[in-house]
């Protein structure tokens, strides 16, 4: 699942095969730019914002630039392929974008919210997003001032609103509750730290950028990335206890019931 830390990846394999190339074909199977053609634009950055990426482009005459933006959600992805290699990451019927330069093709898979917009109206797109934790313009205290706005809502459902801090899915969010031995139901007005936890957040998105394994225990061996995410019903790492998973909000939430107490 796109956490932040994917999401700054794909937009940086998508910035190393399309900056500064011209394309040479482009083929969208979304309804709203089905006829749209951006041959002879040119590839002039790819941003992540969030869960958000942001591809900007020049027109052949380099008279405007443009920006395509792509959502990734639960299940979208971009992938880069060479000339001739065979498009094999998902089935075809999930294809939305195809953009081709002279040396590589990239495929965008299951995408959601692919608009093409003016780069001077990206902020119609993620104007509304809180400081992106990998941005670099990253602002912890503005973070927490937005959670503080919403001292009544449980933590677990903050830390996800990409409107408080843009960045972090479900697993960092189990992860972080868990390192910070903070009971996912937990008020925000109640979390006796937040700037502390907010630094932690900051830090383990950080550390897994440039890898795609996802790892928040320090180790990177299968099984064992993890503290308290996917591992319903086995032993905590710290106390034994049997991690628990619950539906809260629209999200699974996993946590040790021993390590994260309920709140008084
Ligand atoms: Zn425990």
């Amino acid at each position: 699942m796109p956490e932040g830390d994917t999401v700054w990846n794909t937009a940086r394999v998508l910035a190393r095969a399309l900056t500064g190339a011209r394309l040479t074909g482009s083929d969208f199977r979304v309804p709203q730019l089905a006829t749209t053609d951006l041959t002879g634009w040119r590839v002039t950055d790819c941003a992540s914002r969030g869960k958000h990426l942001l591809i900007r482009l020049d027109e052949p005459t380099d008279a405007a630039h443009w920006t395509l933006h792509s959502h990734l959600r639960m299940d979208g992805t971009w992938r880069v392929y060479a000339p001739g290699e065979r498009w094999s990451a998902r089935p075809a019927h999930l294809i939305r974008v195809v953009l081709s330069t002279a040396t590589s093709t990239a495929v965008g898979y299951h995408l959601h919210e692919v608009a093409l917009v003016p780069t001077t109206e990206e902020h119609r797109l993620v104007g509304h997003l809180g400081p992106d934790l990998l941005g670099t313009d990253w602002d912890p205290q503005e973070a927490v001032r937005r959670l503080a706005d919403r001292p009544a809502e449980s933590i677990a459902e903050a830390l996800l609103d990409q409107r408080n801090l843009a960045g972090v899915g479900n697993l960092y969010k189990c992860e972080l509750l868990f390192l910070r031995g903070i009971n996912p139901r937990t008020r925000v007005a109640d979390v006796p730290d937040l700037a502390g936890l907010i630094t932690l957040a900051h830090d383990l998105l950080a550390a897994n950028r440039g890898r795609w394994t996802q790892s928040t225990t320090g180790s990177l061996r299968r099984g064992q990335t993890s503290y308290v995410y996917g591992r319903r019903a086995q032993p905590c790492r710290r106390c034994g206890t049997a991690i628990r998973k619950e539906e809260l909000g629209e999200r699974v939430t996993y946590w040790c019931p021993r390590c994260q107490p309920a709140p008084t």
